[in-house]
């Protein structure tokens, strides 16, 4: 859709960003937008190139995102409706039926399956993270080019279908007995990008430490006040 209601800003949170989250958010409403996506760096790419990934960590970053939650929630509180984006996708998975499709929360994981990116050059990912990957040097992902491979052969290669099948969630260590693997996810290529492996050791993984307390601080919130839960299944029914 083109027009004033079909553009969106995609939010990444810089070093200095953290303890701006209200100013970024009031910014998003003053540019006439009703939703923001929260998002951390991602260990890829340019972040990795111009060394910004490692300017905070994890416990940092999700201070940021919490500050940022609760500020939307108050507004939302105050008549001002707007919608934090990944809280949202994370309760339609926890309230409704419904998967979102988004590639990072899937089990098995997204990748190839609900996204698959062309490059420019002929080759195909399974995600655009794997892309930014292979911008780095490293074609772990690439299923193939599409000048010489046939649609099969690019869907059922080994740099698809390896990572795809390492990547059930309720078979992995920790996850097969944490009480959250149904909202979560596997996210083979971040755990690749960081530690070298599909499944990836989740007590080290910045990708459990952050669903996890995202998980727990949405129910927690939920259980502390209807209010909040009320609006939670409004986001969820979105
Ligand atoms: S929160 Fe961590 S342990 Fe639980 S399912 Fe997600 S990645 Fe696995």
């Amino acid at each position: 859709m083109l027009g004033y209601e079909g553009v969106s800003a995609l939010m990444t949170t810089t070093r200095a960003s953290l303890g701006r989250a209200r100013d970024i958010i009031d910014e998003y409403l003053a540019q006439g937008f009703s939703s923001i996506f929260l998002r951390s760096l991602s260990p890829y790419g340019f972040a990795i190139k111009t060394k910004t990934y490692a300017a905070y960590d994890t416990g940092e970053w999700l201070k940021f995102y919490f500050e940022g939650l609760r500020y939307i929630v108050e507004l939302n509180r105050s008549g001002r409706p707007f919608v934090e984006s990944y809280a949202a996708m994370i309760l339609t998975k926890m309230l409704t039926p419904f998967e979102t499709g988004y590639v990072d929360l899937m089990s098995p994981a997204g990748i190839g399956i609900s996204a698959v990116v062309y490059n420019y050059d002929g080759d195909v990912y399974a995600s655009d993270e794997s892309r930014m990957l292979a911008e780095m040097g490293d074609k772990t992902f690439c299923m193939g080019n599409l000048h010489e491979r046939t649609y099969e052969e690019l869907f059922g290669s080994d740099a698809l279908l390896t990572p795809l099948e390492a990547s059930f969630a309720a078979s992995v260590p920790m996850c097969n007995d944490c009480a959250f693997e149904p909202y979560c996810g596997a996210d083979p290529v971040y755990h690749y990008a960081t530690q070298g492996d599909f499944v990836g050791r989740k007590p080290l993984s910045g990708f459990c430490e952050k669903n996890m307390a995202i998980f727990r601080t949405l129910i927690g919130m939920m259980e502390e006040d209807p209010e909040t839960k009320r609006l939670f299944r409004r986001w969820a029914a979105r």
